[in-house]
């Protein structure tokens, strides 16, 4: 019944360091949009920065909470441990090159579920993947340094890291309306379709043997889900309390309407509405050009601009190397 209250992905937002190096990486380097430039709202004094396509779109959405001086974080069990982006098939060689230019450390493509896979990391350990795949059918963006036919189409997957699947499977597949559409030794995927499209797709990695993961810069914080509307978000709320879930209240994040909780393998889960999106204060042409804050905190804008580091696109600086 629940099936068609989640879309899929809606957003994934991680902890950094510096925030025009997360500027460069994920506008740069990878050639996202950065779609909104705002503060976090429980601690207006750090960025939250919004990247995905054009508009960003559910399923494309990696945000940021660059602090500058924050403590890295260590990756483990009850995180999101990697997050996966999806690529064209035909492009595994284009990005090789492109991460070696830039002096991207990566891993060699490895196989998985007949894809091949590349690994790499941020400038502060965020573990990331391309996945190589001819099943996405989602528009490409670019802002001219990467040719259309090679850019980053949105989420491929998330992984979870748990000590055991059980528990957690059984929260996607009930309340959270996936099911199992893969397994593959300690791997085993859900979408909300039977197929598990791009940007749909979760992957439980379950090792009881690893250690906790510890909270910090190159961490993600939590992921989110996608529901089409206020109505089925407080559907889902309900099915959720129901099941002795403890969902927190819908909260108002400007660009959509929240709802949060812990997932029983400690993964920090969302729910987040489709409307309004980002062209909600900007338009198409100007996405993430202005510094927006909530209306709340508009009357001490200038001290919130002191208190943040300017930060700059260079897509010059990462056109295509030739
Ligand atoms: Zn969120």
């Amino acid at each position: 019944m629940s099936k068609q209250l989640i879309n899929g992905l809606h957003h994934v937002t991680a902890m950094a360091g510096s925030p025009q190096q997360n500027v460069d990486f994920y506008a740069g380097i990878l050639g996202l949009r950065l779609v909104k430039k705002t503060v976090n709202f429980d601690a207006p004094d750090v960025y939250h920065l919004y990247y995905g396509d054009e508009t960003g779109l559910p399923g494309s959405i990696m945000t940021f909470f660059p602090f500058p001086n924050i403590r890295p974080g260590k990756a483990g069990l009850g995180q999101a441990g990697v997050t996966t982006f999806s690529i064209p098939k035909n492009s595994i060689d284009y990005w090789l090159r492109r991460l070696a230019h830039f002096g991207v450390k990566f891993r060699e493509p490895e196989a998985r579920f007949d894809e091949a896979v590349i690994y790499f990391e941020d400038m502060d350990g965020l573990g990331l993947e391309l996945v190589a795949n001819d099943a996405d059918e989602r528009q490409p963006f670019t802002y001219g340094q990467i040719p259309a036919e090679h850019s980053i189409r949105g989420f491929y997957s998330i992984e979870l890291w748990e000590s055991a699947y059980e528990r957690t499977e059984s929260l996607l597949a009930g309340q959270l309306g996936h099911q199992l559409v893969g397994e593959s030794g300690s791997r085993r995927r859900y979408s909300v379709d039977e197929k598990g499209k791009p940007g749909r797709i979760i992957d439980i990695v379950w090792d009881g043997g690893k250690a906790f993961g510890m909270g910090g810069s190159g961490t993600v914080h939590h992921i989110a889900f996608d529901t089409p509307s206020d109505e089925s978000q407080l559907a889902i709320r309900e099915e959720l309390l129901s099941a002795g879930v403890r969902a927190t209240p819908v909260l108002d994040r400007q660009y959509f309407h929240s709802i949060y909780f812990r997932e029983p393998g400690g993964v920090l889960f969302e729910v987040a509405t489709t409307p309004p999106g980002f062209l909600y204060d900007e338009d198409r042409k100007h996405l993430g050009e202005a510094l927006k804050l909530p209306p709340w905190e508009e009357h001490r804008r200038d001290y919130i601009e002191k208190l943040l580091e300017p930060i700059t696109l260079n897509p010059e600086k990462y056109a295509s190397p030739s």
